[in-house]
């Protein structure tokens, strides 16, 4: 797969050189065609780790599911060796025993007017007991997760990805303008939330939400009113990890 993608990313650059040394030619390119395949991969992912066809929503880019996980459409698609793999991939999915001990946060200048919110979602990570995990705020590339502002209408408060291949996931969108009039508490819990989809968690109220089926991590079971992973809840829901929340992260991490 890896392979692939960096076949079209080189066949992509070289059409690029042979455009621009064609300047009064019709620029043509195959890299949409390439796009569109790899987002039918993604579909065919999200559909794999047992979200259903109707909860996910095509955003252009990518593609949204249950309202704040991002999959975006040129994702490296991680390689399933057998089957259709459902909620247990999430388990399978977290970052690596490499990646977790510093994971390079970059705020996009859109978001550092709230680098104070961002850094005590990032400090509730990173102090929980028995866990190595650990997020750092860096100011230049290379970074693991990207956090900007978008407007995601009214309702959704952020959006955060899964990890992939190892990795924490990618991008972080937080709503600002939404969530500007929430206290600090608020605004910090809506990015800590995020941060925590980043690293694999899902909503820890997933069945009461009527979202897909996910596994309970190791240990770790049953539902958490204390939870600041259950979903639905910006502006009213928990500003500080519980001790469940801790619990599972220091299963997985
Ligand atoms: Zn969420």
């Amino acid at each position: 797969m890896k392979k692939l993608i960096q076949t079209i990313a080189v066949a992509a650059m070289m059409t690029l050189v042979i455009v621009s040394c064609k300047k009064n030619q019709e620029t043509i390119t195959d890299e949409p065609q390439a796009t569109v395949k790899n987002a039918d991969k993604v579909l065919q992912y999200i559909k794999d780790l047992g979200f259903p066809a109707e909860s996910i929503v095509d955003n252009g880019s990518e593609f949204v599911v249950e309202e704040d996980i991002l999959f975006p459409k040129d994702m490296v698609v991680p390689f399933v060796t057998e089957g259709p793999k459902t909620e247990q991939y999430y388990t399978g999915s977290i970052v690596n025993s490499t990646k977790k001990l510093n994971i390079r946060v970059f705020i996009d200048p859109s978001m550092t007017s709230m680098t104070s919110e961002i850094n005590s979602g990032i400090a509730q990570w990173n102090a929980v007991p028995n866990s190595t995990l650990r997020f750092n705020v860096v100011t230049a590339a290379p970074y693991d997760i990207l956090i900007k502002d978008e407007n995601l209408g009214s309702g959704t408060c952020g959006q955060g990805q899964f990890p992939s291949g190892g990795s924490a996931g990618a991008l972080i969108k937080i709503n600002k303008s939404y969530i500007a009039g929430n206290s600090f508490a608020q605004r910090a819990r809506t990015i800590c939330h995020e941060f925590g989809h980043c690293i694999s968690f899902r909503h820890t109220n997933w069945s009461a939400r009527g979202e897909s089926t996910a596994t309970n991590v190791p240990g770790v079971t049953g539902t958490d009113a204390l939870s600041l992973m259950n979903g639905g809840q910006c502006n009213s829901g928990a500003t500080v990890l519980s001790q469940k929340d801790k619990d599972a992260t220091a299963a997985l991490y």
